[in-house]
């Protein structure tokens, strides 16, 4: 088989440059070694009603996400924050007036994150999409690259003229095997290259009623006990039903061994925090990402401090001349890390991608 671009990832990067290839007419299979599209971005159906199991927000001045919405013809709403915030000390006392809303301001989009990536696929022919099928090797021949699929139907290879990664840079290093090798100093850089997020859990609690808003509650709370350590209203743009999410402040090594029993902890928690109508969700479940190996690597199992600084290293910046393109968020200069980077990333690379390919068009 043969393409001109080959893109490996069917995040929001991946599939971003995969609409821009396609509106310029550019030769392209992208493929994903998961059963669906989206990668980090997940979003759950329950009751008519779409909660987001993975980013959830976007920032006034993300003109890119802005655009993308707009140009889905998505609807966006602010994050709800009337009402007072919940704190809960490490001993599990409960104060219920600690002024407002710390996520004010920020913007949800109206069916989840997940609409983004039904919006970018829908414009996709099939045809150009492979879901669970995943790249084990990328050759440099001389003449082409040759990267090597795994899928149900066995190893497939495919010929191409340039690669574009839009999988963590931690997962390419962990994963993927080049020939030739890449320099050892490169190698190293990128699984110096945290996964944003990727050592997360998210619960997420879904109700028929907004108990929190009606008792003059934001569902925005913080907690020193846990096992939810930030939580946030998550309910739709309109009615129900209604939920609030929560970050686990479990390490993820305790997180996979003890999964119901975090829910069961989940549960008092938010009735210790919000009251006993709390008690029977009609959807409990725990997203935990440190478990996803498409998404995070042994080294993502612990978070980062704080939010790294992000950008293409510039040992990255021209792999095998410029044939080999990374693209995922954590590459992006000026938003590496958020959605709005994977958006970053992925116009970054369409532009090397044109660029090669006029070159290429030029020596003909
Ligand atoms: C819990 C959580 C909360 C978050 N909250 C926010 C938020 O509120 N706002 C925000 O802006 N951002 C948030 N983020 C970050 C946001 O999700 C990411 O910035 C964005 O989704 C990254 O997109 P990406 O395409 O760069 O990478 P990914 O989404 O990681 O996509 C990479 C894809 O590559 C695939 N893949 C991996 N290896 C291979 C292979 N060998 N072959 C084929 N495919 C492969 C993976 O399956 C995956 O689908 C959050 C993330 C998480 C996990």
């Amino acid at each position: 088989m043969q393409t001109d671009v080959l893109v490996v990832g069917g995040g929001l990067s991946g599939l971003s440059l995969a609409h821009h290839l396609a509106q310029t007419g550019t030769d392209f299979l992208l493929v994903e070694a998961q059963d669906r599209l989206g990668g980090r971005i997940l979003t759950q159906e329950t009751g008519g009603a779409a909660f987001d199991l993975g980013p959830a927000w976007f920032w006034p001045g993300q003109l890119r996400m802005a655009q993308l919405v707009r140009r889905l013809g998505l609807e966006v709403f602010e994050q709800y924050s009337t009402g007072a915030i919940v704190f809960q000390d490490p001993l599990g006392h409960v104060q219920r007036d600690r002024g407002y809303s710390s996520m004010m301001g920020s913007l949800r989009v109206a069916g989840g994150m997940g609409a983004l990536i039904s919006g970018l696929q829908s414009g996709l022919a099939p045809s150009r999409l492979r879901l669970k099928t995943k790249v084990t090797s990328i050759e440099d021949t001389g003449n082409s690259i040759c990267a090597k699929l795994e899928s149900d139907a066995g190893v497939q290879t495919v010929t191409t003229r340039h690669v574009v990664l839009a999988v963590p840079p931690r997962i390419i290093a962990d994963t993927i095997t080049f020939t030739p090798e890449l320099p050892q100093i490169a190698m190293r850089s990128m699984t110096q290259i945290p996964t944003w997020m990727a050592a997360q859990a998210k619960i997420v609690a879904i109700y028929d009623h907004p108990h929190w808003r009606n008792a003059g509650l934001s569902g925005d709370a913080t907690s020193q006990k846990g096992p939810m350590v930030e939580l946030h209203d998550a309910s739709p743009a309109y009615g129900g039903p209604y939920a609030l999410f929560g970050f686990v402040g479990y390490p993820a090594a305790m997180r996979a061994e003890h999964p119901d029993e975090i829910l069961d902890l989940a549960r008092q928690q938010l009735v210790a925090m919000f009251g006993p109508e709390m008690a029977n969700p009609i959807f409990l479940h725990m997203q935990d990402w440190a478990l996803n190996p498409a998404i995070a690597t042994a080294a993502d199992q612990v978070s980062p401090r704080s939010h790294p600084n992000y950008g293409l290293p510039s040992l990255l910046s021209n792999l095998w001349s410029g044939t080999l393109t990374l693209a995922s968020t954590e590459v992006a200069q000026a938003f590496g890390g958020y959605m709005e980077g994977a958006l970053e990333a992925a116009e970054a690379a369409g532009r090397r991608v044109q660029i090669r390919k006029a070159a290429s068009i030029r020596r003909l």
